[in-house]
This record gives structure tokens, sequence and C-alpha cells, in this order.
């Protein structure tokens, strides 16, 4: 068994929906395709949500008939038979009667918003797995929300979601493709709810642990993790293996291309990552394992934006013991995690990307330490590779390389396979592409 997930604009136009079946068919082996919404679909169920909000019915209207109407068109180029295009038309009325039952609805909640965004996954899956009938393949839809579950602190809950799945798949046993939808699951209030954005990546991964799966491939629209940003960077390139470890952390430190929490599942279970370019299928793409072959000295480089940073000082001396015990039960308290800390005799300093109770934190501190203002808007540039504690010249490379760039924070040591920078947002472009120019040759 495999899981094999297509993003966005996998999916995004017939053609490219055609081709995705295609692959699905030609590879023999029996697999759990995981669809995301077609892509610019979920920001339009956003948009719209947004619009429901502010009493702005018609311009929530307005979004529903232009995004129908393109779903209309994809119907009808993607089904050949009459028959077909009917289907495809019944599934889209089906769901847009519901989306436009939601406009007038007053007061609209996040239940009801919730329930809105997942009708990007809802509707590329149904109309993926008719079309997969169609053409007489042997497939099944298994709705996620019949299996994937999150808890109270919106952290998948492992075992119900293997006992489900599981059962449910056995009761399957005669489908070779088997599609469901990424993103979206239920919450404890057995409430319709999501994976956060770009989640569809982490539905995989858990699918494919809970399953024991052979390999978890990403197919999207470029080949692979590439060494830096490139959106951002004008020369990058792919590279062909990482560890568990390396991904994780390029993950959550900002490469779009993974959702932040996708390697965790995977590497308990010791299941490979694959990553695919639907747009040139025969490319290598970049193979996530436990065991890589060619180690680099740096890897690559990801950066992740919205960081807040916050200065504490004791009032005693930092290595009284208890300091930074009390400083963390603070973020504990309030469910924040804190990504980078640095630490001088009397000082720490720690950055935040969730600053939704930084107003409380700071209340809090202040009560046994004196803070100086946080800087906002800061990017946490995070350099990924195998950093041998006894080799020498790492750090002066990356130093070297941002002599132009004025530094923050830089947090180094704790792991074998990470450096993390803190620099101001709108410095953040020059860092990186100076970073790529100092640390890889090409
Ligand atoms: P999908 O819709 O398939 O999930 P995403 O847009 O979420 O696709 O992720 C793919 C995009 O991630 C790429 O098009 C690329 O612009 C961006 N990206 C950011 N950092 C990296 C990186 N280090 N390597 C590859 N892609 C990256
Ligand atoms: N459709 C969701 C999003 O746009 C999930 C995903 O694409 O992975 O965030
Ligand atoms: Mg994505």
């Amino acid at each position: 068994m495999q899981v094999w997930k297509f993003g966005g604009t996998s999916v995004g136009k017939p053609e490219r929906m055609k081709s995705i079946r295609n692959l699905v068919i030609e590879d023999k082996t029996r697999k759990i395709v995981v669809l995301s919404a077609l892509s610019g679909t979920t920001n339009s169920l956003l948009e719209i949500g947004e619009a429901i909000k502010q009493n702005e019915s018609d311009q929530a209207h307005a979004v529903i008939t232009k995004l129908k109407a393109h779903y209309q068109a994809f119907i009808e180029e993607l089904y050949t038979t009459a028959e077909g295009k009917a289907k495809g038309q019944k599934i889209i009325k089906k769901e847009f009667d519901f989306i436009g039952s939601l406009v007038n609805i007053s007061p609209f909640t996040l239940k009801q918003d919730k329930e809105l965004v997942a009708q990007g996954e809802l509707l590329s899956t149904q109309i993926f797995s008719a079309y997969m009938e169609e053409a007489g393949d042997n497939v099944v839809l298994i709705p996620a929300l019949d299996f994937m579950r999150i808890d109270a602190d919106n952290e998948p809950e492992l075992a119900t979601i293997e006992e489900k799945l599981n059962n449910l798949l056995s009761q399957q046993s005669d489908k070779q493709i088997i599609v469901t939808q990424g993103f979206i699951c239920r919450n404890p209030r057995g409430e319709v709810d999501n994976l956060k954005r770009g989640g569809s990546d982490y539905t995989a991964s858990l699918i494919g642990g809970a399953t024991r799966s052979e390999e978890i491939q990403i197919w999207t629209d470029i080949d692979g993790m590439h060494n830096n940003d490139p959106r951002i960077v004008k020369r990058t390139f792919p590279v062909r293996e990482l560890s568990f470890e390396e991904a994780a952390e390029l993950a959550y430190f900002g490469a779009k291309i993974l959702h932040p929490s996708t390697i965790t599942p995977a590497k308990m279970r010791g299941v490979p990552v694959r990553l695919k370019n639907t747009m040139e299928p025969n490319a290598p793409g970049t193979l996530i394992t436990s065991n890589v072959k060619n180690v680099n000295e740096i890897t690559a480089i990801a950066a992740k934006d919205n960081i807040t940073a916050i200065y504490i000082h004791s009032t005693r001396m930092l290595n009284a013991y208890g300091f930074l015990r009390r400083v963390f039960e603070v973020f504990e308290k309030y469910k924040t995690p804190v990504d980078m800390i640095t630490t001088s005799e009397v000082s720490v300093a720690v950055t935040i990307d969730n600053p939704e109770n930084l107003d409380l934190i700071t209340e809090e501190l202040s009560q046994f330490a004196d803070l100086e203002p946080h800087d906002y808007n800061q990017s946490i540039i995070c350099i990924v590779g195998n950093f041998m504690a006894d080799k020498a010249g790492i750090a002066k490379n990356v130093i070297d390389a941002l002599i132009d760039i004025p530094v923050r924070m830089i947090a180094y040591g704790a792991s074998e396979h990470n450096m993390s920078i803190l620099v101001d947002t709108k410095d953040k472009s020059k860092a990186l592409e100076a970073l790529n120019e100092g640390l890889f040759k090409f």
C-alpha cells in the first residue's frame, strides 16, 4: 500500500486531473489518493466566509457565483460522457446549494466557517472519484470525516485514526484506488474541523503512518525540496535526499512544500516520504528517509515569518536556578510554543510565532522579570545540514555570508542539524540570497 497526495495545482485544471488519473493507474500498487482542493478554492471559500461575517451577502454571492461557474466549466471539460457530466453537475449543485445556504445565517459561527472551508476538498474528491468511475477504474471514496480526528489541543488522535481507517479499508479490500480528502477532520465535539492551511500533506502522512504504508508520495508543482526558497531566491536546486530530521526542520521553519507537521507521523512509523512533481513525473524528486546515503554539510535553508522576539531580563542572576523554569511555565500556561532561545548571564531572548496570548504572556512575565520592547515582524532563517561538533568553519561561513545583514539572534549547537538566525523580515530576502551564494557550490 502507498499513499499519494496531490496538491491544489495538481488537480487545479481538468487536464491536470486527467494526468493524475494516468499516474495513479499506471503504477500498479494499491494506493490511497489524498486530494487537496482545486487551487484557489480554499482561498475563495475563506473569502466567502469573511464576507458573510461582515454581513456583505452580495459580495459572498458574487464569489460563490464565480466559483460555481468555474466548477461547472471544469466538469464539462473533465468528463466525456453525458452520464459523467450529469453526475458531476449533481455533485456541484449539492455542494453549492449548501454553500449558498450559509450566506444568510446569523450569527455565522466558527463551526459553519469550518464547514464552509471543507467544501473544497469535498468537491475535488467527489469530482475525481466520479471521473475515475466514469473511466471504469476500481475506485472508492472514503470520507476523511469518518476517520480523521483531532483532540482538544488540535493534535491528531493517532489511535482512533488508525482503528477507524483500517476498519474502513478492510471493508474495501477489493478496491485498488481509495480516494480521500486531505486537510479536513472532526474535532472532539464531532464538528467539521481542519489541520490548518496546507494540511493535506499532514493527512497523507497520518494515513501513511496509520496504515504502515510502504511509501508516502507528496505530488506538487516542483521537483522536490529545493536547497532554498524558490519563491525568493534566484538560483535554487532540488535536494535529492533528506533525513527525516532535516525535512522536519525545513518544513517547520517555512519550506512551504510541506505542512510543518508532515514528517512526524511518517518518521514515527519509518515510512519514507517522496516529493514528486506532477508536471515532470519522471524527475527523481526528493526522498526522505532515516538512512541518507550522501550526507551534506549544508543541506538547505528555509525561513519562517511573523515571528515575535521577547527579551526577558532576570532581576537577579539568570543562573539563579528556577528562573528559566518560571519563564517557560508562562509559555506553557498559554500553550504558546517557543521556537528560538538565546541566553546571556542575566537575560534570555525567545521567539514565538503565535502572538494570540502575547499580552497575557507579557503581563505575567513582567511580574518577575524586566522586559524590553518586543521585536515584531521578524523572520527565523533555519540552516539545515549535518554540523559535526568537531568540524570547524561552518559558523564562520554563515557569519561571513551575513556580513551586511543585521542579525538579532543566533541559535546553534542544540542539534547537529540546525542553525537558526533571527533577522528583521525586511532583511529576509537579502539574507537568503547571501546565504545561498555563500554556502552552496553551483
Ligand atoms: P501544493 O498545493 O501542491 O500543496 P504548495 O504551494 O503548498 O503546493 O507547495 C509547493 C510550493 O512550495 C512550491 O511551488 C514552492 O514555491 C514552495 N516552496 C517553498 N520553499 C520550498 C522549497 N524549499 N523547496 C520546494 N518548494 C518550496
Ligand atoms: N486546501 C487546503 C489549503 O489550501 C489544504 C491543502 O491544500 O493542503 O490550505
Ligand atoms: Mg501545500
